[in-house]
């Protein structure tokens, strides 16, 4: 039986940088997915259904990351005696992945770490199957396999398997001495190893490779980034913006190689086509692969992501899917917001009520080698016809840039520029005029 919800505001806290909301009365001490302190954070109220289905289903949820948790929660505040499993194959329940190569080198196992403590699936009622794979799903039958042998049957599935590092096919990819950062495991890995060495190559100039290369650098580490695009960061940014970024970066003793066309890793480092990078560790972060396969098999319309509509719903009327795996239009950004929203709207759905998805805003934060770096949509690299407006402070290392095209913002960037950074978003989300 399906009761219309009751909904009520609940107080929480919305980080003005990246846009991520954490419930509570208090606000985080950190913001765990762009790394801000409290001061970034400003009082809102969501609002929350009560709970509205007595429907009793059984849900299972493919994968424990961020939107597989935000599913559950959702099913949870609506249906109070569904049956609802979490089924992953990682050990432990939904951390904070952002902060992976943003604390690497930290003590993870923090109160902060967590999404939800583990106590709270229990309280909630979320049975959670934890360090087992889903191998296959068998939609007519309505039912999936597992690794361990067992098999369980669904009313609704919801696919959320995230996605795996990229691995570059080049020989030697495979060795001891590489590895990537997606999981925790991945980071007690590298933990384990780091006082026996003293140099790392890292191979990607993406986001995630100048954070781990910049926590590394921190704990001593002679660190080189091999970038193979001309600039780093160059989904996110524009030439000249990476140039302030590299050049601080070289300043904090970290090495970036670009245009670096890297042939194989050996046991001593990386041979590129016009030279040798000495590294006892290899970190490769050369972007991500969708965990689409199994959803493929199963007969869900997809490619490289699984297709789904405003509601999240697949092909197949009782599966869907959210987060990293999963496109909406044919877009998926790959982000921590997107991926905690699309888990939201899968649940909704699921349960029985109704919400659609709009997508986020596509803000890339980072910080390190002593500055900030903002970048939010479209900045120059969408085969557009751009207006450049811009205003910098090289002494400072302030850099500022809009981007417009048929006088709409497309995106912008703020080096050292928080306060712009935050406009530029507004502006961005609203479809508003920005100047400098
Ligand atoms: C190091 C790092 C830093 C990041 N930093 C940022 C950032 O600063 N800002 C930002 O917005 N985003 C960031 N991201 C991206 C963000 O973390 C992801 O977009 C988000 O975690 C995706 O959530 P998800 O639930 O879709 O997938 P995931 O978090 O990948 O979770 C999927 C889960 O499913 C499990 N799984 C997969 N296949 C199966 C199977 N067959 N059976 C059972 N379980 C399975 C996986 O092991 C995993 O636990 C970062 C990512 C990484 C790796």
């Amino acid at each position: 039986m399906i009761i219309p919800g009751k909904k009520r505001g609940v107080k929480a806290w919305k980080c003005d940088v990246c846009g991520a909301v954490f419930k509570g009365d208090t606000p985080p001490e950190t913001c765990p997915v762009c790394g801000k302190g409290p001061e970034h954070f400003i009082e809102v109220t969501i609002e929350e259904i009560d709970f509205s289905s007595s429907a009793d289903l059984k849900f299972v949820i493919i994968g424990g990351g961020i939107a597989g948790l935000t599913a559950a929660d959702e099913i949870r505040k609506r249906n109070s005696v569904a049956g609802i499993e979490i089924i992953s194959d990682e050990d432990v329940v939904c951390y904070n992945r952002p902060m992976l190569t943003k604390g690497l080198l930290a003590e993870p196992e923090s109160n902060e770490f967590y999404v939800q403590q583990p106590d709270w699936y229990g309280e909630k009622n979320i049975k959670t199957t934890l360090g087992v794979s889903v191998f296959s799903i068998d939609a007519a039958a309505k039912t999936v396999e597992l690794s361990n042998g067992e098999t369980r049957e669904y009313d609704k599935l919801i696919y959320a398997a995230g996605s795996e590092c990229n691995i570059i096919p080049i020989p030697g990819a495979d060795k001891d001495i590489v590895q990537v950062i997606r999981k925790i495991s991945d980071v007690h890995a590298i933990q384990a190893r780091l006082d026996e060495i003293d140099s790392v190559a890292v191979i990607g100039g993406g986001v995630l490779g100048l954070e781990a290369g910049w926590e590394l650098a921190r704990a001593g580490k002679k660190v080189t980034i091999l970038q193979n695009g001309g600039y780093v960061m160059n989904r996110q940014l524009d030439k000249a913006a990476a140039e302030t970024l590299q050049a601080a970066a070289e300043k904090s003793g970290v090495t970036i190689i670009t245009g670096a066309k890297t042939k194989e890793i050996t046991d001593s480092g990386v041979m590129l086509e016009d030279g040798e990078v000495e590294a006892q560790l290899v970190i490769i972060s050369a972007g991500t692969v969708p965990n689409v396969k199994m959803a493929l098999d199963a007969g869900l319309k997809g490619d490289r992501f699984i297709e789904v509509d405003s509601r999240m719903r697949t092909s197949d009327p009782d599966i869907y899917a959210a987060g990293d795996c999963a496109a909406f239009t044919g877009v998926s950004y790959g982000l921590w917001n997107q991926s905690l929203d699309q888990g939201r709207i899968a649940g909704i759905n699921a349960v029985g009520d109704d919400e659609e998805y709009e997508h986020i805003v596509p803000v890339v934060a980072f910080t390190g080698f002593g500055i900030e770096v903002f970048a939010v949509g479209d900045v120059g690299n969408g085969g557009k016809e751009y207006k450049v407006e811009e205003k910098n402070e090289p002494d400072k290392n302030i850099y500022r840039r809009l981007y417009t095209a048929d006088g709409v913002l497309t995106g912008g960037i703020a080096i050292n520029d928080e306060n712009l950074g935050v406009k530029i978003m507004d502006a961005y989300k609203n479809k508003k005029d920005l100047h400098l």
